[in-house]
């Protein structure tokens, strides 16, 4: 029986953010100035990541994601997969990059036992990379993307926030790379949260319409299953390996699939990405608590998870950026 929180829906899904560090500096998700960072004792260690998520999979965790922040930038990264890895009820370890760096990790990565990964990526020309992330190279990029195929992280999962009149022109081309590359791309809807607030109505793109825009050029996009826990709808291109999903953070649709819990890096225990009910196991780990009164307060998280968001009504706790959060 899987574990399932007040209206039925099953929780196997852990996200957790290793760091709220980041190398870029994406306009949607982190000011140019940077975020207040978290003094280095803040931040949860290695073994007290692996012994919350050990306490996760014995109430019905099973997939496991790790992020940021940039995940790849805290040291010894390919140490915690391995040891996640080991965990027996684990089915699924996978990670979101920005994937700068992920070239020179792949391969390790694969070794130690990640799953998969998906990389985010916004636009195919270096300037509006540059324009888009503040900093950082698409070539980098795109040696990661090359190095995870290459290193069996399949399915490489492309994640693009589409934006109005930013990189909205490219949707059909990032389409186009699911026949010619194999990419899984997933079109995001920008949310209105931490420094994309300010400018989320202006650059919201919807998807109906990115739907519309590749299946005029491209042709008709028909349902496929794709590996993976989000609450994105997916399809294919006729004769493409890859696949196309769409998510829509605003949509009801995507609360009532929601099956995730998300632990930030400084050990705060969020139900829902938007709700500012959180429960602090950074305290309790660092006093010893035993493991049966952390599978408690696990269990107090999944109970206070809510029915839905408010985003469309602008109800977000303000002070929470994707990078602080765990995207
Ligand atoms: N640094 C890693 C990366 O960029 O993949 C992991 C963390 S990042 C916060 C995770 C995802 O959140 C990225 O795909 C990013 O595009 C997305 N994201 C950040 N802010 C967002 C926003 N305001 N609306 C929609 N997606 C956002
Ligand atoms: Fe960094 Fe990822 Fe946020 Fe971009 S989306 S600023 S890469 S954390």
């Amino acid at each position: 029986m899987p574990l399932c929180d007040r209206f039925g829906r099953p929780i196997d899904y852990l996200r957790v953010s290793i760091t709220d560090r980041c190398n870029l500096r994406c306009g949607y998700c982190m000011p140019e100035e940077g975020v207040p960072l978290r003094r280095h004792e803040e931040i949860l260690t290695y073994e007290q990541i692996v012994r919350l998520v050990r306490v996760a999979t014995e109430i019905g965790i099973t997939k496991v994601r790790l992020t940021g922040g940039e995940p790849l930038l805290r040291r010894g990264v390919v140490g915690l997969v391995q040891k996640l890895a080991q965990l027996p009820e684990i089915e699924e370890l996978s990670m979101t990059t920005n994937g700068t760096t992920l070239s020179e990790h792949a391969a390790a990565l694969a070794a130690a036992g990640l799953s998969r990964v998906n990389i985010s990526l916004d636009t195919l020309d270096q300037d509006r990379f540059r324009t888009i992330t503040g900093r950082g190279r698409l070539a980098d990029v795109l040696h990661g993307i090359l190095a995870a195929q290459e290193a069996g992280l399949a399915p490489v999962k492309i994640n693009t926030v589409v934006l109005r009149a930013v990189n909205d022109d490219e949707v059909v081309e990032f389409a186009r790379r699911t026949r010619t590359d194999g990419w899984h791309v997933r079109f995001i809807e920008i949310m209105p949260l931490g420094s994309g607030t300010c400018c989320a109505d202006e650059l919201f793109v919807p998807a109906s319409e990115t739907k519309q825009r590749i299946e005029e050029e491209l042709g008709p996009l028909e349902p496929a299953y794709v590996t993976g826990n989000g609450p994105a709808r997916h399809c294919r291109l006729r004769g493409a390996t890859g696949t196309i999903g769409f998510i829509r953070p605003l949509s009801a649709h995507f609360c009532d699939l929601c099956n995730r819990l998300r632990l930030t890096a400084d050990g705060r225990l969020l139900a829902c990405l938007l709700s500012d009910v959180e429960i602090d196991l950074r305290t309790p780990l660092a006093h010893g608590l035993p493991d049966d009164r952390l599978r408690n307060l696990l269990l107090q998280g999944i109970a206070a998870k809510p029915k839905g968001h408010r985003l469309d009504e602008r109800a977000v706790p303000q002070e929470q950026l994707m990078s602080q959060i765990g995207g």
